[in-house]
């Protein structure tokens, strides 16, 4: 069946190119499905553009579209089983987690839905003088171009679909070349939920053939655009000449900062959640963790101890902890951050090495990985790995863990363990980061805002700014 979907209807690329898409826990095979280039991305973007023009959409008023996203959010919680496979399918993760990301999915949908079909953000202006009526109203931006990557699939494109979708949008998808099924399913759904076509569009293919030129399209009015700070900077560059608004969700390098009076437990439990958890393709993972120094041997002793012992597994496979990278290329950088990081200093106090169970051969596994006695200028330190790589600095006071936290040009999250409500809300307000959690790791909310500081990106998604990313605010003056 054709995968790109365009003006309504179910369409092959061009090019008659397929992609092989293969399990990167197994190289089981998930599917094959058409590969879109230049040419099918000049034809979303028309359709999308039509569909804005002349379309009923943008003019369909809040309540419905609020009330379609709610039939998407019941389609969602019905398809779950199958989405959720499809996702573990195409990256390798625990089929638990595809389930779990499968809910927030919906609640997604539910949220922006209820959002607005309350409508509420136009507002009356006094202006002083009976004579004039005055009001500020928001209008959808227009066509929207969604680029998303391949770590969380579905979630990082629910997360733009629904507020852009809410706000009166029409959209050209383009998912990552990687994971595209849950993608497919999801214009399905769509459309099975009454979404008229045009509305939205769906294009497969690579960054270069399809993204970079839906990016430089003149005839789209905005970029919302999840992925790695490399391609974050083309995108701003490439919608430039044309003066597109753009939206970035960029990577993390976020620091976890352990007091020596946190929780033992908790601390090092969630001390190794936040960075293996999805093999650490996360981008708000506690990546760098920082102890305080009279903590740090007894606590780094527990969290190395721990993490030799995590299962590994592929998506199925009910006793693993963690799964694969995503592929051979991403393991081998994740290989050479590592040997960087030893050559630099670093001391090296489990894993670094590929498992050498025969059950994982096919896949593209990379044992959890901790690196003790890090600095802040070492690669490993600096750069996001996205992988199973733990850093471990030490800090004196909270001073000095504050500078240490705010030693990185990101700024998506960061996490505080204390038991001192006070220090711990200070060290937090410090942060340079857009979400921090005290006491606890990547718990997040549809209700709350998420997004970076710094070369973490701008804009924000989720939250009411997450539906007025999507907007316009228009100002109309009538004299009376
Ligand atoms: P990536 O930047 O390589 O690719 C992301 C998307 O951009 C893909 O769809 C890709 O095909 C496309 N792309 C590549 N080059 C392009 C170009 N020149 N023009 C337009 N599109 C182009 O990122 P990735 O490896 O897929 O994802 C991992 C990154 O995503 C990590 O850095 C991670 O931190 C980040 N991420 C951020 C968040 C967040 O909320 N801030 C969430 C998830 C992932």
């Amino acid at each position: 069946m054709p995968e790109l979907f365009i003006g309504g209807t179910w369409t092959t690329a061009v090019s008659g190119q397929v992609r092989e898409i293969r399990c990167p826990a197994d190289g089981t095979l998930a599917g094959a499905v058409d590969e879109g280039g230049p040419k099918d991305a000049a034809a979303a973007v028309a359709a999308a553009r039509d569909a804005f023009d002349r379309g009923p959409w943008p003019a369909t008023p809040a309540v419905e579209r609020g009330r379609l996203l709610l039939r998407v959010a019941d389609l969602l919680e019905r398809d779950r089983a199958a989405l959720a496979r499809a996702e573990s399918l195409d990256t390798g993760k625990r089929l638990v987690e595809s389930e779990y990301d499968m809910d927030d999915i919906a609640s997604c949908f539910r949220y922006f839905g209820n959002l607005t079909a309350a409508g509420g953000t136009d507002r009356i202006v006094d202006t002083g003088n009976p004579e004039i009526d005055s009001r500020v109203v928001h209008e959808p931006v227009g066509v929207c171009v969604l680029i998303t990557p391949w770590n969380y699939p579905l979630l990082q494109t629910a997360w733009k679909v629904a507020p852009a979708l809410g706000a009166g949008n029409t959209f050209v998808l383009k998912p990552s070349e990687l994971t595209p099924h849950t993608a497919i399913l999801l214009m399905r759904l769509l459309t099975e939920a009454g979404l008229p076509g045009g509305t939205a569009n769906l294009v497969l293919g690579t960054g270069p053939a399809v993204g970079a030129p839906l990016t430089e399209d003149p005839r789209v009015d905005m970029v919302s655009f999840t992925g790695g700070l490399v391609t974050g900077r083309r995108i701003m560059a490439a919608a430039a000449p044309t003066v597109k608004k753009v939206a970035l969700e960029l990577g993390g390098k976020n620091p976890n900062v352990v007091f020596a009076d946190a929780d033992y437990e908790a601390a090092v439990d969630y001390a190794l959640t936040a960075v293996f958890l999805h093999s650490g393709q996360v981008c708000s993972a506690g990546a760098r963790l920082l102890v305080q120094d009279e903590l740090h041997d007894a606590f780094v002793e527990d969290v190395v101890a721990r993490a030799r012992v995590i299962p590994l597994g592929g998506p199925f496979d009910e006793h693993a902890r963690t799964g694969p990278l995503i592929s051979a290329a991403h393991r081998d950088k994740i290989e050479a951050y590592v040997a960087a990081g030893i050559a630099e200093g670093a001391v090296l106090r489990c894993g670094g090495a590929r498992p050498d169970d025969p059950e994982l051969r096919d896949g593209y596994y990379y044992l959890p990985t901790v690196l003790d006695e890090c600095t802040p200028e070492m690669t490993v330190v600096r750069d996001e790995s996205f992988g199973p790589v733990l850093t471990v600095e030490r800090f004196r006071d909270e001073a000095e863990a504050v500078l240490l936290a705010n030693d990185t040009v990101y700024g998506l999250s960061g996490a505080v363990w204390s038991q001192d409500v006070g220090r711990a809300h200070r060290v937090a307000a410090r942060i340079r980061a857009g979400t921090v959690w005290i006491n606890d790791f990547q718990p997040y909310v549809p209700q709350a805002e998420w997004g970076g500081m710094k070369q973490s990106g701008f804009g924000r998604e989720l939250g009411p700014a997450g539906l007025a990313e999507y907007q316009e605010a228009k100002h109309v003056w009538r004299n009376l």
